[in-house]
């Protein structure tokens, strides 16, 4: 047995970026623990990042590439999967053009920078990702208000803290992890927070707003209209660098606090102590979560959170939210050689000519390449490369998604598993773990690091997704590196450093200025905050924030009241899964071994429905099974639900993608997405529950 000996690298379990140390003996890890000389984590570790060893090293994992026949799945050589793809990728293109070709990912491994070069280099203007309603919404909607995502600045000793639908300690944005949040808490940080359900933060909180699920955009102008009334914006900054001030002081008149009660069924005096604990207390963070973006008003909400905290001065500001600076490393943009996608390649984008802010940023609708495939229009989708991705789990109207991926003549997967989405590819490319991976984590940087995520093992034939790419790319003729490394010298060479030498240093972070926008304003077409937005006026859409009602819900739809009378929130997270992984790995379903809805006492006693039991939830579009827990915490009226849910131990093809997956309930036609950004409305439709009749089986077939 040979000496045990220490790796420190980055985990990407989440979204990633807490420090690890990787304990490797004899090629294996055994075991990893949190790195406490990381600037991000500090040592602590999740449960998810935690279980790496179980996932890396899991019997179901698929470790060589793997082709369907008519037999089933058989084992190829990388050669051989390789041109496959390669070959009928060509005759895609050389038939009906590289726009027929879709490239997709989900949340993603840091590979954003291969992902887009690739399919830029190849021609193709539609590459699908959940960025559409996760994180690339507001990264597009901050965009086009501040010219960039104020991100929360925890080490500013911020005072005051609004959590709005977020819950760091259970699930962690791109950024600042959960631990530095506890510690602005900890030393005395005043806590709003702002979610439907009373959970561990909740608790916690000064003031719990509990809110009507999708109604954060009507808050947020009534928090508006609150500071000014009272006069408690910051005049100067928004007299010197906010665009259109007096037209959206006319905008938030319409949200008196009666009619904001009305909506999200806070009471008025709460909301006004809200917000005036935020614009009082300096500095001030507010930390949003993605249910603020999974609705119609996605856009709108955002510009009217980044409206907040430009309004109370905390723009830019120490203990704000802020704009940090990279460091001195090549960007995800420029790796990606945007500028290399043909102009009238761009213009075929799917969806671009309606959801401009979305072909601002890149990416497409699910439901315009679910469109493509079914019915052919614009043109038809014919060949798709999907990395590390479970739309029939995780996207909206999951039945279409499904029949879509069937549909389509050729499919290729990256991924560690045969997930249900994998088990409609025709080819299998098995995808290294962040611990097979040589690569700069937290590659957007957007807290100002870039960390050094050093590989420690290699397992079975497993490439690392950047190579995967990069081989592929290669095949088809387009400009690459010669290896892994090449690619990461290439991305450091502005900071003096080879990938061999940044391994030593560990991590780089950007020299910090606050207040950048006294010297340069700000990266808007004004040069300032745009309340009135200049690119949705050019685009023909309302310029000032403004609250949608959700297009599924007891005010927009009440003839459907009758059949299904409770609102369904439906995306309820964990600390144990992130989205729709990890469902296979022993230590976290021990922790959660079901998929749970929670029901308020009253209303399951209504229905007959004990703690424990499984439910039916029904809404217009399906019905699915989840396991009842009762909670005080949630308003009667209110189901909340989790997402994400297939069950690998099912070994059949789909591995019950259907039983539980809470997106056959969600909706995703045309009129209920975000306007400009094809967000789609994941969070909130009407449902109703009732016990399973099948319950003897459903436990017989857990147990
Ligand atoms: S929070 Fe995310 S990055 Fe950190 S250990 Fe957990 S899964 Fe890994």
């Amino acid at each position: 047995m040979g000496a045990v000996k220490k790796i420190r690298t980055v985990c990407r379990s989440c979204h990633g970026g807490c420090g690890v140390i990787a304990h490797v003996r004899d090629n294996k890890v055994i075991k990893v623990e949190g790195d406490p000389a990381s600037p991000i984590s500090q040592g602590t570790m999740c449960s998810k990042g935690l279980a790496i060893t179980q996932l890396a090293y899991h019997p179901d994992r698929i470790r060589h590439p793997m082709k369907k026949t008519e037999k089933g799945w058989e084992r190829i050589s990388w050669d051989d999967a390789l041109d496959t793809v390669v070959a009928k990728f060509k005759s895609v293109m050389d038939a009906s053009g590289p726009e027929s070709i879709v490239i997709g990912q989900g949340t993603g491994r840091d590979y954003e920078s291969h992902l887009y070069r690739f399919a830029n280099l190849l021609g193709t203007p539609n590459v699908l990702t959940a960025g559409h309603m996760c994180y690339v919404s507001r990264v597009g909607a901050t965009l086009i208000t501040c010219g960039n995502l104020p991100v929360a600045d925890w080490h500013g000793h911020p005072r005051c803290i609004v959590m709005w639908g977020c819950n760091p300690q259970w699930t962690n944005p791109d950024e600042h992890k959960g631990v530095d949040f506890w510690s602005a808490y900890k030393k005395g940080a005043k806590l709003i927070v702002i979610d439907p359900r009373k959970g561990f933060l909740a608790k916690k909180a000064d003031l719990w707003l509990q809110i009507r699920p999708g109604t954060d955009g009507a808050l947020a102008m009534g928090f508006m209209n609150v500071i000014i009334e009272e006069d408690l914006y910051d005049k100067d900054f928004v007299n010197h660098y906010v665009h259109g001030w007096d037209a959206f002081v006319e905008r938030a008149k319409e949200y008196p606090l009666e009619a904001v009660e009305s909506i999200t069924w806070i009471p008025k005096d709460l909301i006004r102590r809200a917000a005036r604990m935020y614009a009082k207390t300096k500095p001030a963070i507010l930390q949003w979560g993605v249910p603020t973006e999974q609705t119609i008003n996605c856009t709108d909400c955002t510009r009217a959170l980044v409206g907040l905290m430009a309004a109370t001065g905390n723009l830019d500001a120490p203990g704000g939210n802020v704009f940090f600076v990279p460091p001195k490393v090549r960007s995800v943009s420029a790796f990606s050689r945007h500028k290399d996608l043909a102009p009238e390649q761009r213009k075929k984008q799917l969806g671009g000519d309606q959801y401009k802010l979305a072909a601002r940023v890149a990416l497409i609708s699910p439901k315009a390449a679910w469109d493509a495939i079914l019915t052919g229009k614009p043109y038809p989708l014919k060949a798709g490369l999907l990395c590390g991705t479970n739309p029939v789990v995780t996207r909206a109207n999951a039945r279409e998604a499904y029949a879509a991926l069937k549909k389509l003549e050729f499919l290729a997967v990256m991924d560690f598993f045969m997930t249900p989405t994998a088990d409609l590819a025709d080819i299998f490319l098995p995808a290294g773990t962040w611990l097979e991976q040589n690569h700069i984590a937290d590659n957007w940087k957007r807290h100002g690091y870039a960390l050094a995520r050093e590989k420690a093992v290699d397992i079975g034939e497993c490439w690392q997704d950047h190579k995967i790419f990069m081989e592929l790319g290669k095949r088809m003729g387009q400009e690459w590196f010669s290896t892994v490394e090449t690619a990461l010298d290439y991305l450091l060479e502005p900071s003096g450093l080879t990938w061999e030498e940044f391994k030593k240093v560990g991590y780089l972070k950007g020299e910090m200025a606050y207040h950048k926008y006294r010297q340069k304003g700000f990266s808007t077409p004004t040069g300032k905050v745009e309340l009135l937005s200049t690119a949705l006026e050019k685009w023909g859409h309302d310029p000032l924030p403004k609250y949608t009602e959700v297009p599924e819900s007891p005010v927009s739809t009440p003839d459907l009241l009758d059949e299904f009378p409770y609102i369904l929130n439906a995306g309820l997270r964990t600390p144990t899964f992130f989205h729709s992984a990890n469902r296979m790995i022993p230590w976290l379903r021990e922790i959660r071994p079901d998929p749970i809805v929670e029901i308020h006492p009253e209303t399951a006693k209504k229905h007959g429905i004990a703690a424990g039991q499984w439910v039916t939830i029904a809404s217009p579009r399906g019905r699915v099974k989840q396991r009842a827990k009762l909670n005080f915490g949630i308003d009667p009226r209110v189901v909340v639900a989790e997402h994400g849910w297939w069950f690998p131990e099912m070994k059949e093809e789909g591995h019950g993608w259907d039983i539980s997956n809470i997106n056959i309930l969600t909706d995703n036609a045309p009129e209920t997405l975000d306007p400009v950004m094809a967000a789609t409305n994941l969070r909130v439709c009407l449902c109703n529950i009732s016990p399973c009749e099948d319950q003897e089986e459903m436990n017989g077939w857990r147990n």
